[in-house]
């Protein structure tokens, strides 16, 4: 995600965080996020407070509520920031993902051409580490119980900030190496201010040999890891007498399939502005290995204490809501994919578009003609059956769809800014046949 303030997962294989970016400006720099200090800075410091408020707003001492009185809960007593243990067994999860990404086969498919023509080529296996992963967490986890992945819920305040420290030291590593002879420098995070170029990130691809630490960090440790801290909150709640609850199992299986969609379609991710244009710096290495994680798996660890009881019409409801939200998202994306690669192929054929001066064509029937980001509707549709499954006990898990739903209308404009500068006029014609963002009748 982007990755914090950007983040996710188009799933992650689509999406671009295209934030970070520095204009084009011959008069000096111009920075994005209120930079080159306090914006940066303020991020740095609050986006890991977010992290750790999400927990003390809700756990197994209550959850936050706003009428008829607010209360909060607080941390748990007992409860410890920092261990070395957590620290290690973080450590350890991304070493294995690197390995298994190292060692399983995969496809080669080559990025685009970087600002010196040159083209990387990228090692993909993302289904292949996430069916290892499954298998191995499943089996010792759940059949075996020789692994006890209750350990995490126990121990997701240390794993926060095992996961903030290694964003940390990996973004310190990528921005000291990106001072090497030959790197090739991201335009928005080479503007000789170091606190913005950390956090913005310096070097466009940092590789050890043919490993792309920002293609590996955008796809393996945080997506999958997120799903197996789901599938740990669901032992949890398992193993702690009740059994498994319906909301559970919705949000488990959810939110695996959002990561099975995003490793499905990970080539996406090469043309995508992260892997493209945004250097790897603090940004996309907290997004990534933090933010997703450890925010994106709220729901399932609110469950482990506030399950809710759902009837089969609000299961029903969820479910509908979720495939919803699904056909939506794959639908438009996958149509505009299929688009900008064949044009004649007779999926799209028929779709009605304007020509642009530009040269490309833009769609405006299908789903392009609904909204002008309908993508975006439908992923945030599913982010909200993701909350759903938690009730109405308290807002707090509530916060990813909030959280996105503004995500999403700022990268709406951003597109929008990005769009009216490539198209001119065409953009604005555009704007008059396809008149809404993305609520159809509402925005
Ligand atoms: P889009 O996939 O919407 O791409 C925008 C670009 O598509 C435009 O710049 C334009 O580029 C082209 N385009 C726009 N309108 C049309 C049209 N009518 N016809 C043809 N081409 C058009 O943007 P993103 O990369 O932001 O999003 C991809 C996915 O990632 C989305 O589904 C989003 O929801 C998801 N996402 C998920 C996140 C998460 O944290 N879960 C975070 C961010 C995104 P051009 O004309 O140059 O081709």
């Amino acid at each position: 995600m982007a990755a914090a303030a950007d983040g996710g997962t188009d799933s992650k294989a689509q999406n671009g965080k295209a934030n970070g970016r520095l204009k084009g400006h011959h008069s000096g720099p111009e920075f994005e996020f209120f930079g080159p200090y306090l914006g940066p800075l303020a991020i740095m410091l609050g986006l890991p407070l977010v992290c750790y408020g999400l927990v003390y707003a809700c756990n197994s001492s209550g959850c936050m509520h706003l009428a008829p009185k607010f209360s909060i809960p607080g941390f748990p007593p007992a409860h410890r920031l920092f261990t070395w243990q957590a620290l290690g067994v973080y450590v350890a999860w991304f070493v294995a993902q690197a390995l298994l990404h190292l060692l399983l086969p995969g496809q080669r498919r080559q990025g685009v051409a970087l600002p010196d023509g040159s083209r990387l080529t990228y090692k993909l296996n993302g289904l292949r580490n996430m069916v290892v992963s499954m298998a191995a967490v499943l089996y010792f986890g759940f059949y075996r119980r020789s692994l006890d992945l209750g350990w995490v819920y126990d121990n997701y305040l240390p794993l926060i900030t095992a996961s903030i420290i290694f964003s940390a030291a990996l973004s310190a590593y990528v921005y000291a190496a990106s001072f090497a002879r030959g790197a090739v420098l991201a335009k928005g995070g080479n503007t000789g201010r170091p606190l913005y170029d950390f956090f913005i990130g310096r070097e466009l691809n940092p590789r050890l040999g043919g490993f792309d630490i920002k293609e590996f960090c955008e796809v393996y440790p945080g997506l999958i890891g997120w799903v197996v801290i789901d599938l740990a909150m669901a032992h949890k709640q398992l193993t702690s007498g009740g059994g498994l609850s319906a909301g559970m199992v919705l949000v488990c299986a959810f939110q695996a399939l959002y990561v099975l969609d995003a490793l499905w379609f990970e080539p996406a991710i090469l043309t995508t502005m992260d892997i493209t244009s945004d250097g790897f710096g603090f940004m996309l290495a907290f997004g990534d290995l933090a933010w997703v994680p450890f925010t994106y798996s709220l729901q399932a660890r609110v469950l482990v204490d506030h399950s809710q009881p759902l009837s089969v019409a609000a299961i029903a409801g969820i479910v509908a809501l979720k495939a919803l939200g699904y056909l939506v998202f794959r639908g438009s994306n996958s149509q505009k994919d299929q688009f900008r690669r064949d044009p004649a192929h007779p999926r799209v054929a028929s779709l009605r578009t304007l020509p642009t001066e530009r040269g490309t064509r833009l769609i405006i029937s299908g789903w392009w003609g609904i909204a002008r980001h309908i993508n975006y509707t439908g992923d945030w549709l599913m982010g909200l059956a993701w909350c759903l499954p938690t009730g109405l006990q308290s807002p707090i898990p509530y916060f990813y769809a909030i959280y996105f739903l503004a995500l999403l209308m700022h990268r709406d404009r951003r597109d929008d800014h990005a769009c009216r500068a490539k198209y001119g006029r065409d953009w604005d014609k555009f704007c008059g046949i396809v008149k809404y963002r993305l609520f159809p009748l509402l925005y």
